[in-house]
């Protein structure tokens, strides 16, 4: 179809639609049933049975089937079926593992998905991408990417970056009034808008014509180049250990396997112990439980409402050093309310809050009438004619900028509405606001054919392309007094920590032309200032003193005047008296290696542009520093993307922030972001904990082995049991550590180095030193049964897998703190205390039950032989949370007496 030689009306009928009130609920359901949603088709996901059987393909469990298989033959059957069944429950669990990560990142993805604002029955509404049908009319403005493909109705300065289509990376300009013929390419259609394309500026409506695979980004779909990788720099270096570690588990069971048949064990013994070992100490579940604490992890920090884009950039959380923030609705409220306002010589006063509708003005304290007011009553006027935001008197739902919110409201308050307004001004043309000139204007006529450029804006902006000024209610030259006044206004209403906006306008001459923003921005007439408040979260004051603690330095760039911004910084105590604040324009005359010399001190930057943003970034960057920054325009995209977390706002962020970016936050709020840190650190720690748990674990059970070979002692483990022991304690336990809360202190350490390695701050000691002593508990408490009564071998086994099992367990406790396992309550983590009740009671059914006894090589034990397994299990943990307060106790009374 060449939709973009039909006519709007033609439009309407073709697709069965209606222009003013777009499609019914009713129709749009009924299209979604026959159209299908409006998404372009995923990879296809692997089948369940791919993804069990990919769990058995690891080398080491292959070479466990062949010998289970050859002792199976050699009449070993209860050894081979317990064996495979024990595999095959291992089996079990990795593939309940993947499926879970896999589903926790799915529903990463759709939490992030796209919306659009679409009209049905008769209203504006935001729903899901995935939901709109052909018919539908929707609405996008700059930022914003087109979720189908349309045929535009209504265009304002619309530009439309399409690269992802036609590879043109130039925005091209879109215009619904184009009338088109015969055969266009697509970058031709001006007219039409695409599925996947982004608005560089302006806004614009159109019609759906064609959804999801029928799209013009559908047809070229298998195209796409896939997802970028989702493996974290932690889940990389830990792939690479995960090798060495193999190397190093085999060569030590090699060593158990060949000292033990030195030492006369006889070789088929040797060999199934061996491989089983291999096995157990092969930390082949950690990359699947890594996931999954991420994934966990993720979906805490959904809760505390912040969400996680980009897998990686939960790890880079915990290293960030730097937090710059947008001002406006991230560390304020976005509330604004006019409060104060100013025509040349005159000021009045603006009472109510918020978003109240209702309020006077006065001046000395005397109630003013605002139609008594003229120059007052222009400043309101223009104010709310310049304007896209909307109330609805009948719903009471405000929609649009907040700025723009106070403006309207603050007409209101004086009888003014937008309805009634553009019912004597006719709005022609509008240049929409951008961040870059500060500005946005409306071209007006009145019902006597004046046409007059609006504009409203930052002061000293608007300030700089006004030559005339409105000074007690008639127009007069802006001489250097009058600007003065007008600076001192803005610094006065700054100090009291108000936003100002300057309006201004012109009466076009007859004939005149203007097409640009550039031409109807100058000349301009200055009517006066409105300041309105927007007060400080209070959460974010707490947030930025946690940061503080936390090392990480909170710096506030915003497009808001220097006076204003310094005040909202005092405010939230995130200005120190050595700190220092640079503005836009200074900051655009240095260089990058300028910056990097003062970047340091710098608190606040104010009055900048988008595009200072990346300049920022890089100079912390070049100094070392690990980078947080937000925004929502299209023209953060570029510092987001560059920053090492780069954080866009569900709530008021733009499509193309969003995608640029690795976290979202749902609220906007400046606390989320600390939130998100320390659930970042968290992850982090949690990780090291069950590395650590679960490599000090391995290396006990290879110890125990290889001490026995070197004591020409009998195998003190039998092959089921170090399988057994390698799926029970590396399950749960592992899991429930890795969903850990965090210590106390976690927001109190400085940020953690981006090169530091898995074993750092002393892990790798850790390791080494608990699994030798759970090795050293576990073999002495085997001699020592097996010297007692030397004639009962399974006596003697039963008690060293029972002393292992529990050194495991009581050594899990441990984990959960840096310091000792005393430092926090040991059974704060319930999921941890009922996994290894759990796991407890596996044990205890596999030594009493009589069934089982014979195929784990087990015997019941009594009281005396438990007090053997407890006192030897508990020794390592107890005996090192002694030495650490005992170290501690030394410490303090050195500290005493010095
Ligand atoms: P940030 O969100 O980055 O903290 P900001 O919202 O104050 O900063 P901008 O939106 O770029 O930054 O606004 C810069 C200046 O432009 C404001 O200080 C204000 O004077 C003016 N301004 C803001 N919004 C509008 C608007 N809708 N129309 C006209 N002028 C505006």
């Amino acid at each position: 179809m060449k939709w973009y030689t039909f006519s709007a009306n033609e439009l309407e009928n073709e697709l069965q639609t209606n222009l003013s009130t777009g499609l019914t609920e009713k129709q749009a359901k009924k299209r979604l049933n026959d159209y299908g949603p409006n998404e372009l088709q995923q990879e296809e996901r692997l089948s369940p049975i791919i993804v069990f059987l990919s769990q058995f393909k690891d080398f080491m469990v292959l070479v466990l089937l062949v010998a289970t298989l050859i002792s199976g033959i050699l009449g070993e059957y209860m050894d081979a079926i317990a064996i495979m069944l024990i595999v095959f429950v291992n089996g079990i669990l990795g593939y309940v593992q993947e499926r879970k990560a896999e589903r926790s990142l799915h529903a990463l993805k759709q939490l992030s998905s796209p919306k659009v604002q679409v009209l049905r029955q008769g209203e504006w509404n935001t729903i899901l991408s995935k939901e709109v049908v052909p018919g539908d009319m929707i609405r996008f403005s700059a930022g914003d990417r087109i979720g189908a493909d349309i045929r535009l109705i209504e265009s304002k300065s619309l530009s439309v970056e399409e690269s992802a289509l036609t590879g043109e990376s130039i925005p091209s300009q879109k215009n619904a009034h184009t009338s088109l013929q015969g055969d266009q390419s697509l970058g031709d259609q001006e007219n039409m808008c695409f599925m996947g394309t982004m608005v560089t500026s302006g806004r614009g409506v159109g019609i759906v014509v064609s959804t999801g695979m029928n799209t013009e980004m559908g047809k070229i779909a298998h195209l796409l180049t896939s997802e970028e990788g989702l493996q974290t720099p932690l889940q990389k270096r830990l792939e690479q250990l995960g090798k060495i570690l193999i190397l190093v588990a085999l060569a030590l069971t090699a060593l158990v396997v060949v000292v033990g048949v030195l030492q006369g064990q006889d070789l088929y013994t040797m060999f199934l112990a061996g491989v089983s070992l291999a096995v157990a100490a092969i930390p082949e579940g950690l990359p699947a439980i890594v996931t999954i604490a991420l994934a966990l992890g993720v979906q805490k920090m959904i809760r505390r409402r912040a969400i996680v884009r980009k897998l990686p950039s939960v790890e880079t959380l915990g290293c960030a050093t730097v937090i710059c923030s947008d001002k406006t609705g991230t560390l304020t409220q976005n509330k604004m309310t006019v409060t104060e306002m100013w025509s040349g010589g005159k000021s009045w006063k603006v009472s109510g809050t918020g978003f109240d509708l209702t309020g006077d003005f006065t001046t000395n304290n005397q109630l003013i009438d605002v139609e008594q007011s003229p120059a007052l009553k222009q400043l309101l006027t223009f104010g709310v004619l310049c304007n896209n935001a909307s109330i609805s008197r009948s719903t009471n739902d405000i929609q649009g900028d907040p700025t723009e919110v106070a403006l309207l409201i603050a007409g209101l308050k004086a009888g003014l509405s937008k309805e009634s307004l553009t019912q004597t001004y006719e709005i022609i043309e509008e240049f929409p606001f951008d961040s870059e000139r500060k500005m946005m204007s409306v071209l007006v006529k009145t019902s006597d054919h004046q046409r007059y450029i609006v504009t409203k804006g930052a002061p000293d902006v608007i300030l700089s392309r006004s030559e005339r000024i409105l000074w007690n209610d008639r127009s007069s030259i802006m001489d250097d007094h009058r600007k003065r006044d007008v600076h001192h206004t803005i610094e006065n209403m700054g100090n009291k920590a108000l936003r100002t906006i300057a309006v201004g306008y012109r009466a076009l001459k007859n004939g005149e032309q203007v097409s640009t923003a550039f031409e109807a921005e100058t000349n301009l007439t200055l009517i006066g200032l409105q300041g309105m408040i927007d007060p400080p979260r209070p959460e974010a004051i707490e947030s930025i003193q946690d940061c503080q603690q936390a090392g990480i330095k909170t710096v506030m760039i915003t497009g808001d005047h220097i006076v204003t911004a310094r005040a909202i910084a005092q405010q939230l105590n995130m200005l120190p008296d050595h700190g220092k604040v640079l503005e836009g324009n200074e900051l655009a005359a240095m260089s990058v290696e300028e910056l990097e010399s003062v970047v340091d001190e710098v608190y606040v930057f104010a009055r900048v542009s988008p595009e200072h943003k990346l300049k920022i970034v890089k100079a912390l960057q070049n100094n070392g520093h690990i980078v947080a920054m937000t925004g929502d325009g299209v023209n953060d995209a570029p510092a987001i993307k560059a920053a090492n977390i780069g954080i866009s706002m569900g709530k008021s962020g733009t499509d193309v922030a969003r995608e640029a970016s690795s976290l979202i936050l749902s609220d906007d709020n400046f606390a989320t972001i600390r939130s998100a840190i320390e659930e970042g650190r968290n992850i982090y720690e949690n990780i090291r904990k069950f590395i650590r748990y679960l490599l000090a674990s391995n290396v006990g059970e290879i110890l125990v082995m290889l001490f026995a070979m070197l004591m020409s002692l009998p195998l003190p483990l039998v092959p089921i049991q170090i399988l057994w022991v390698n799926l029970v304690t590396d399950g749960l336990p592992a899991m429930a550590l890795g969903i850990d809360s965090a210590e106390e202190d976690v927001m109190k350490r400085s940020p953690r180095g981006t090169t530091e390695g898995v074993f750092s701050r002393g892990l790798g000691w850790k390791i080494i030193s608990r699994g030798f002593l759970i090795g050293v508990v576990t073999i002495i408490a085997f001699a020592i049964a097996y010297y007692e009564n030397p004639e009962n071998l399974v006596r003697a086994q039963t008690i060293a897998f029972s002393t292992l099992v529990m050194a495991q367990l009581i050594h899990v406790f441990d984990c959960r703190s840096e310091k000792s396992v005393f430092h926090r309550n040991p059974f704060g983590n319930i999921y941890l205390v009922l996994a290894v009740l759990s796991s407890i009671a596996l044990l205890i059914v596999v030594i009493y039950y009589p069934p089982l006894q014979p195929i784990f090589h087990t015997i019941s034990l009594n009281v005396r032989e438990w007090m053997l397994v407890i006192g030897m299990a508990g020794l390592p943990t107890f005996a090192l949370a002694g030495s650490h307060i005992f170290n501690q106790t030394k410490q303090a009374k050195y500290k005493f007496t010095k």
